[in-house]
């Protein structure tokens, strides 16, 4: 099975194409390898080249740098996920390990674009968790809590409030958290392929086949050559299980989105000209919704276990269909057929949503499984993993180790049918936000 993705994604088909692409054609021996190009193996590879100054640093995807899941998402930083309440102070307390996560997330990625000079039309506008049935309120009410207690500034609105600031009356109640960010993805990991130091070694369109442990060497192969390497840090994140790690602890789940075309004039005025937004469900299946900086609306409101990964034309357009009703119950006015673009990505999904961010066995180590968090957590978990295969601490990894540990799932078969039975639950219960 290779790694394969559509060509749709508006975010990655609106930069300029990149040159300079070089893919693995013969056998190679070296110290240091890092699989999987996306926001969590460019920061480990950025941060290691900055570690080791005079040694090289390989890195390897099977598709072009960044345009898996790290493009094709829906530029939510996130300050905080919503959680419905909690049964204990434990719980509690596990809920301020995750946004102690998340904020470091955050840093990291403030501070990369802040020394790189990156415009990825970062908006720190907030978000806001938005349902359109009235009776959710008392889920937000009691996350409202929850983030008060953390110090989290949030605001509980009703649906005037909530047109005037969306421009759609489909939101009945909905809680706004300040400390949200909304950007344009590509745009970010494009920089982080920019931003590889010199002694970085990209090889790209190279699918890792298979790896193992021999005399103290890993052994990888691939469809053109071999390395072996010394030390090796696995950022694959939706095509771990695939590698056969921590295959029981996590599994793929495939999503899809879509974007409009940019609306026009007097589209936006129909609207009420709001200013750039982002709204997550109050139900896991529900819509991600967006207004985007040059007035074109993202939405994404499917999740399914889909194999294979890859999802043909046909597949999308029955997704741009759900899509577009989706568009249609929030923005009536719009006319039909605005979707320019449909694609799908891959994520991985943990049992109990913690992240995996250990060595798995002598110099291998792995990092990954974010569940919808991993642009700020990629980027920091990127670079600590560096750090952590040096051998060195740091104050960010201290915080990270006190994580829960990842939970795990139960056989495959009973895993997938239980997955596609909870799929369908949630999306029962999310129906009318979708
Ligand atoms: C539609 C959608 C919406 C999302 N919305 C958000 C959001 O708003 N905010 C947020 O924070 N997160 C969001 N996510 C999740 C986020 O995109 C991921 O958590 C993040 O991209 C993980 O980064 P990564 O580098 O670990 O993995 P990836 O970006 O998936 O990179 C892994 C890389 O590994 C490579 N690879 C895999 N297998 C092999 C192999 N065998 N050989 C060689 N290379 C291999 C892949 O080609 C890929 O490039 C969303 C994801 C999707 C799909």
């Amino acid at each position: 099975m290779g790694v394969s993705n559509d060509k749709f994604c508006s975010w990655i088909n609106e930069l300029n194409p990149r040159t300079n692409i070089k893919t693995l054609s013969k056998n190679l021996e070296c110290e240091w390898l890092i699989v999987g190009a996306g926001f969590t193996g460019l920061s480990t590879a950025r941060k290691l080249a900055e570690i080791y100054p005079n040694k090289t640093i390989t890195i390897i995807d099977a598709q072009l740098a960044g345009e898996g899941a790290s493009s094709r998402n829906s530029g939510y930083l996130v300050d905080t996920t919503l959680n419905d309440g909690f049964n204990s102070d434990k719980d509690l307390e596990n809920y301020k390990k995750k946004t102690d996560i998340y904020k470091l997330g955050i840093e990291a990625v403030k501070k990369f674009i802040q020394e790189h000079q990156v415009d990825c039309d970062f908006n720190e506008c907030g978000k806001y968790y938005a349902s359109s049935k009235i009776d959710d309120q008392k889920i937000l009410e009691n996350f409202s809590k929850t983030l008060s207690n953390l110090d989290f500034e949030n605001e509980l609105l009703f649906n005037i409030d909530l047109k005037k600031r969306l421009g759609t009356d489909f939101y009945n109640v909905g809680l706004y958290t300040k400390g949200g960010i909304l950007l344009n993805p590509g745009k970010l990991v494009r920089a982080m392929i920019n931003a590889l130091p010199n002694n970085v070694n990209l090889f790209e369109n190279s699918f890792l086949i298979n790896w193992k442990i021999n005399n103290g060497k890993i052994i990888c192969e691939f469809e053109k050559g071999i390395i072996k390497s010394k030390k090796i840090i696995f950022a694959t994140n939706g095509f771990l299980k695939s590698l056969g790690i921590k295959k029981n602890y996590n599994f793929p789940l495939t999503l899809t989105a879509s974007m409009t075309r940019p609306l026009s004039n007097k589209e936006f005025l129909d609207i009420g000209s709001p200013k750039e937004w982002g709204v997550l469900p109050v139900r896991p299946m529900g819509a991600t919704v967006r207004l985007t900086k040059d007035k074109r609306i993202l939405i994404r409101n499917t999740v399914e276990v889909s194999n294979p990964f890859y999802m043909s034309k046909l597949e999308l357009e029955k997704r741009a269909k759900i899509q577009e009703i989706g568009i249609k119950k929030r923005f009536p006015l719009l006319p039909d057929s605005i979707i320019e673009s449909t694609w799908s990505g891959i994520v991985s999904r943990t049992r109990n949503s913690s992240q995996i961010f250990e060595k798995i066995d002598d110099n291998v180590f792995v990092a990954g499984c974010y569940n919808g968090s991993g642009i700020g957590v990629g980027t920091l978990f990127g670079e600590q993993i560096a750090i952590k295969a040096s051998g060195e601490t740091s104050k960010e990894i201290k915080v990270i180790e006190k994580k829960i540990n990842v939970t795990k799932f139960p056989p495959d078969f009973i895993l997938n049918f239980g997955a596609k039975i909870k799929l369908h639950y949630e999306r029962f219960r999310a129906k009318n936000d979708s």
